[in-house]
């Protein structure tokens, strides 16, 4: 099924939670929607659901408008970050509930859960009690649990956020094979660059309750369409510059800009391995702050020449880091740089 939201526009008070939003999902896609916490992900998650009322918009599934639907009839499987399960029922009654709610005779339900248990990888679960598993096993119950009624949609809301990292991203790639074999139109909120990236075809970016960008995880970053976007999905500096003979001046540092009429201001986006620096007397155009080995790379910081300050990763063993330690003069290079005007 597919789900469409057009101009929704959620406020709490005077408080705009989500501004003007729309956007499709296809039959069988997972999309992720991305962004910084308060950003109104939720809220909108939420609404498809029916478990808020948006102010103004539309929201369908498939043909069929839902707005005046009640939760319970849109017929759609949600799962939240924190476990949800019931604690005093076992595995097998968690992922059965829907369906014994549903009048599902006793045989077709435990065929169906029986089902679940396998495609989830629990089998041998069905009698233990949730206290009697882990965050991961207890994620994946409820996810069997939103799926047992065979919902037209699956909604997930940061459902692997309380879980510690190595075993998210075992969670990760599992959703991702599982997706591919139910191809339930999905919709997985995160504020997680890289879960979104590795999990999804297609992200889209909400800040303050706007929809910044859609797209693939390639355009996004080859293509930022802000410098909200820029910013977000990569380790970057964002600076002010001046525009100046066709060039972005940031202190001692100059930047092509050609597309951009003078006198103009500018923000410029520099991702922390789009900077290159090497120690030169001659050259120089930068002190070096301080130094960080960050596991497999290195993060130099400097102080530009009358200007601001600014930060790159560097390859832990790379030679161009010869000689570069606080104090130190450097040269600066930048190989790419996103620049984007001063409304
Ligand atoms: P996200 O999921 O992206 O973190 P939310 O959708 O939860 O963001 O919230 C968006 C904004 O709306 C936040 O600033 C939040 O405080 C506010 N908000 C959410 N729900 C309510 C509510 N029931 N009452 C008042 N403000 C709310
Ligand atoms: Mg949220």
């Amino acid at each position: 099924m597919s789900i469409e939201v057009e101009h929704l526009t959620k406020r709490f008070g005077s408080f705009l939670a989500v501004d003007d939003v729309s956007f499709r999902v296809a039959p069988g896609e997972l999309v992720a929607l991305l962004g910084p916490s308060g950003g109104g992900k939720s809220t909108i998650l939420r609404i498809i659901a029916g478990l808020e009322r948006a102010d103004s918009g539309t929201v369908s599934i498939g043909e069929d408008r839902v707005e005046h639907l009640d939760a319970r009839d849109r017929r759609v499987g949600f799962v939240f970050q924190h476990y949800a399960l019931f604690r005093h029922m076992n595995v097998r009654e968690n992922i059965g509930f829907g369906l014994r709610v549903a009048d599902v005779k006793e045989k077709e339900r435990r065929a169906r859960v029986d089902e679940l248990l396998a495609l989830m990888g629990l089998d041998g679960f069905a009698e233990r009690m949730p206290a009697q598993l882990s965050g991961g096993q207890r994620q994946r119950v409820a996810l069997a649990r939103a799926l047992a009624p065979r919902p037209r949609l699956l909604l997930l809301d940061e459902p692997f956020a309380a879980i510690d990292a190595k075993v998210r991203q075992e969670l990760r790639t599992w959703l991702r094979a599982l997706h591919d074999e139910t191809h339930v139109t999905s919709v997985f909120v995160t504020h997680d660059q890289e879960e979104a990236f590795a999990l999804a075809e297609r992200v889209m970016i909400l800040n303050h309750g706007r929809l910044e960008q859609a797209g693939s995880p390639t355009e996004i970053v080859d293509s930022p369409a802000t410098e909200f976007v820029a910013q977000f999905v990569a380790d970057a500096n964002s600076l002010s510059a001046e525009i100046r003979g066709g060039r972005a001046i940031i202190g001692a540092l100059s930047i092509p800009a050609p597309d951009f009429p003078d006198c103009r201001s500018a923000r410029v986006v520099i991702r922390a391995y789009e900077l290159k620096l090497w120690r030169s007397d001659t050259e120089a155009i930068a002190d070096v702050r301080r130094v960080s080995a960050l596991g497999d790379r290195v993060r130099v910081d400097v102080n530009i020449d009358g200007g601001p300050a600014m930060f790159g990763h560097f390859p832990r063993r790379s030679g161009l880091l010869e000689g570069v330690t606080p104090g130190s003069r450097v040269a600066l290079e930048v190989t790419s740089a996103l620049i984007y005007p001063v409304k």
